[in-house]
């Protein structure tokens, strides 16, 4: 039976219609045949980029030269460009405007043009990991912006314009209204029962098991129960922990290990898909400032979304913010969770 749910973080609603599934073409993926001849983030074109803000570059050479492994750099073509707020509103009621300043880079993960996350070595998609936490603490450190964003569009069906794997790490001078909710719902899950909303829910997905995907000693994965896209998975640390940016180096560790697990069981199952990873941590220092922070701190627990890209919106998704899901979380956990097992006999 079709189920409308609501999504326990963000309150949001999603139609589970497994009807929906028997249609014809429902989960084809068109193949990629896209080649390319010139691409700016390949080792040997790093002129093509505007000069690189930061670099791993193991053997010291030289910034916007070859002999990286990973580079990042200002987004060339950015949605926000740094400035400060002078008039912060202008406008009237019914056209209110903000400028759009704000940081917006690019994580470029390799410089091998098509190797994905699933395919890299645990090393170096810790090392990843590493580099985001380093952009998200120079975006609080440059102390301007109030919020930061972090999100991989892998594939063009997930947005992506280009073929290289990369991250962008985008910064705003706002909380974004999906963000501003799901704090606003776990503080008021604080207020009413002194804990963490996320704390609770793990601690029901465990007991109730048909939603659990794998573990390891630093994280859970689920499919969230109002899970918007088919094989929608949530990847949250087990300890109460509010930004990413606390995250220890063995937890790093085991964040890549689980998400090199589940991207490749993705992989298998859906066959070189689509996908877009965003990271959901607390939003930067000049909302730290704020009274709030502390029961932020206590109330928010930070994790990550991964949502495959196996169809195109339409129009109840876009249109209402009602996402209509052709394969149920249980199903899809249920998949995974014996691939999974399978696989790591
Ligand atoms: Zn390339
Ligand atoms: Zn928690």
């Amino acid at each position: 039976m079709n189920e409308l749910r609501a999504d326990t973080i963000s309150n949001s609603w999603t139609i589970i219609s497994s009807d929906r599934q028997k249609r014809p073409n429902n989960f084809s993926l068109k193949k990629d045949h896209k080649s390319f001849t010139s691409c700016a983030f390949c080792e040997g074109n790093e002129s093509h980029t505007p000069p690189e803000n930061y670099a791993v570059r193991p053997n010291f050479s030289s910034a916007n030269g070859p002999g990286w492994n990973i580079r990042v750099v200002p987004n060339k073509y950015p949605a926000v460009k740094i400035g400060s707020i002078v008039n912060k509103e202008s406008g009237n009621e019914f056209f209110k405007a903000i400028p759009a300043v704000g940081n917006h880079e690019v994580i470029i993960d390799s410089p091998f043009h098509s190797i994905r996350w699933e395919h890299q070595s645990i090393s170096h998609l810790s090392t990843i990991l590493t580099v985001i936490q380093n952009r998200l603490s120079d975006q609080e450190k440059r102390n301007v912006d109030t919020f930061a964003l972090v999100f991989k569009n892998e594939g063009e069906y997930a947005g992506a314009s280009l073929e290289h794997p990369h991250m962008q790490c985008i910064s705003l001078p706002v909380v974004p209204p999906v963000i501003e909710r799901e704090l606003l719902r776990a503080r008021r899950y604080y207020h009413l029962k002194k804990r963490c909303i996320i704390c609770d829910m793990i601690g029901f997905e465990k007991q109730n098991v048909s939603r659990m995907v794998c573990e390891n000693p630093s994280y859970s994965v689920f499919c969230p129960y109002a899970s918007r896209f088919a094989y929608e998975l949530c990847i949250v640390p087990k300890t109460h922990n509010y930004s990413f940016l606390n995250t220890q180096p063995n937890d790093i560790i085991n964040l890549a290990d689980i998400l090199v697990t589940v991207l490749n069981a993705l992989n298998s199952i859906l066959t070189h898909f689509h996908y877009n990873v965003i990271f959901k941590t607390v939003p930067l220092m000049l909302f730290e400032k704020t009274l709030l922070m502390h029961e932020t701190g206590d109330a928010y627990h930070w994790h990550i979304t991964i949502a495959p890209r196996i169809s195109p919106l339409q129009g109840t998704d876009w249109g209402t913010g009602v996402y209509v899901n052709a394969q149920s979380p249980e199903n899809s956990a249920k998949v995974l969770r014996k691939y999974i097992e399978k696989t790591t006999q």
